[in-house]
């Protein structure tokens, strides 16, 4: 059993946008419908930006109930046991639908695509095609275009046109946590030449995109002939009016990575670097390469350069080998560096990696109870920090816009979600006084 939760007030990641026009083969004739699933983390929603674009140069009109839909794609995560059960389920609904005769085929790509256990899904369920993450490309032929080898490349941009968007400065990764299966399916790192990244985000800016999400397992290993990625981020801070970037390694967070943060106007004020542990020894268990107190350093240094800004960070519970003592170490983390949210995940044992096969398995109880003082630890922090804003006046750039209720969804420059009313587009800016908060949300009143 695995499971995760968020905890805190941080913006969630941008969700997957409404599908940018394209015009190069004109609209689509109609005819054929297409559903695209995504399942799993920022990199898997970018990459079905991009099966989007596809779809839609092969005509096919993208339609969002399966039932609706000729073709499914769906765009999957292989990181723990849960996603791979969710998977499962939809892959039974859709054997249902298609003895009904409503869906005609289904493609499966992602990371489950490059695992192993692909083979016996294909053959369960009747997949007509699966893709890995490096061959995705090859979705183009099966769905009637020309081989796509060359242009379907992870510089094609996906979004243009949207108030946000995502862009992929490097893939795959050279780390070898004991417990991660992202090294096996998506490949060692790749990293993308600046030039391209920037020309990237200043097409974007130029078609209306105000917000700019690097991606990267480990982005901030992000290195180019002889730039880093401070010079990267700094480089896309000239160019976009607003940047954010994710996911982070703690042993490749710079300190002038995080000064930068503090320094430039147009990054927000927020980073994600996720620890997983408060203990040494768990972390070397982890191969994650630093001490908790190297990590502990990091952010005073950021707490330092951005004193509003928010924290948040991932944690594991119950890999094989914690003990009691361990558990406490990461409560005290915890309670030290006041995370701001935090994604907390039960160990989920992958095969072909390390932590699978290790022997002192943490019962299933105690992986419950460890998970709820981890939890309760992060919220009381996060709701602390969060009634500290109550009464300031904010300035919110809008993410979603208003739902019946008034509320639109945005973030402030320091990272926290907010609700606001308002009727303000996505995209825009307003400004407004916080009124409430609670640990993960914080509450403004009117936009002025
Ligand atoms: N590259 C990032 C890093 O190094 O922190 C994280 C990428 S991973 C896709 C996202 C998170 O999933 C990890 O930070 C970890 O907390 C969690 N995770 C990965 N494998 C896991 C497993 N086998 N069981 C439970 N959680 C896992
Ligand atoms: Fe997985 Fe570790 Fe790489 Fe992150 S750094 S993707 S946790 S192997």
């Amino acid at each position: 059993m695995s499971s995760a939760t968020k905890s805190g007030a941080t913006t969630p990641i941008p969700l997957s946008r409404k599908p940018a026009e394209h015009a190069a083969f004109g609209p689509p004739d109609g005819t054929r419908t297409a559903c695209i699933r995504t399942f799993g983390c920022q990199m898997n929603v970018h990459d079905s930006d991009r099966i989007r674009r596809m779809i839609q140069d092969a005509g096919y009109a993208e339609v969002q109930r399966y039932e609706d839909a000729d073709l499914v794609i769906l765009n999957t995560c292989y990181v723990r046991e849960n996603a791979v059960d969710r998977v499962r389920g939809h892959l039974g609904e859709l054997t249902r639908l298609r003895r009904e005769g409503r869906v005609k085929r289904v493609a499966l790509t992602g990371c489950i695509g490059a695992a192993e256990e692909s083979a016996s899904l294909q053959k369960t369920y009747n997949i007509d095609l699966v893709l890995g993450t490096h061959n995705t490309y090859e979705l183009a032929e099966f769905v009637g275009l020309p081989t796509m080898r060359e242009t379907y490349t992870p510089e094609l941009p996906g979004t243009e046109g949207e108030h946000s968007a995502f862009v992929t400065i490097m893939t795959g990764c050279n780390y070898q946590c004991s417990y991660c299966i992202v090294p096996r399916v998506r490949g060692r790192m790749v990293c993308r030449p600046i030039g391209s990244v920037v020309g990237e985000v200043e097409r974007l800016v130029a078609g209306g995109t105000n917000y700019v999400t690097l991606l990267g397992q480990t982005v901030d290993a992000w290195r180019h002939e002889g730039k880093r990625f401070c010079d990267l981020l700094e480089a896309v801070s000239e160019k976009a009016p607003r940047v954010w970037f994710t996911t982070s390694h703690p042993s490749n967070m710079e300190d002038r990575t995080l000064r930068a943060i503090g320094e430039k106007d147009t990054i927000v004020k927020r980073l994600h670097l996720p620890v997983q542990s408060g203990s040494d020894r768990m972390l070397k268990l982890m191969h994650r390469g630093y001490k908790a107190e190297r990590y502990r350093r990091k952010i005073e240094v950021f707490r330092e350069a951005a004193p509003e800004g928010t924290l948040s960070t991932d944690i594991i519970v119950g890999h094989p080998g914690e003990t009691e003592e361990d558990h406490e170490q990461t409560l005290k983390l915890v309670a030290d560096c006041a995370f701001d949210s935090a994604y907390i995940f039960k160990f989920s044992p992958r095969r072909g990696t390390e932590a699978a096969d290790l022997p002192a398995t943490v019962p299933d109880a105690v992986v419950g109870r460890r998970f709820l003082e981890v939890l309760r630890q992060v919220e009381q922090n996060a709701f602390a920090r969060n009634q500290r804003k109550v009464g300031g006046i904010e300035e919110i750039y809008i993410r979603h816009g208003s739902t019946e209720d008034g509320r639109a969804i945005g973030e402030t420059w320091s990272g926290h979600a907010v609700h606001v009313r308002t009727d303000a587009a996505p995209g825009s800016y307003v400004e407004a006084e916080i009124e409430s908060a609670g640990p993960h949300v914080l509450y403004a009143g009117d936009a002025r």
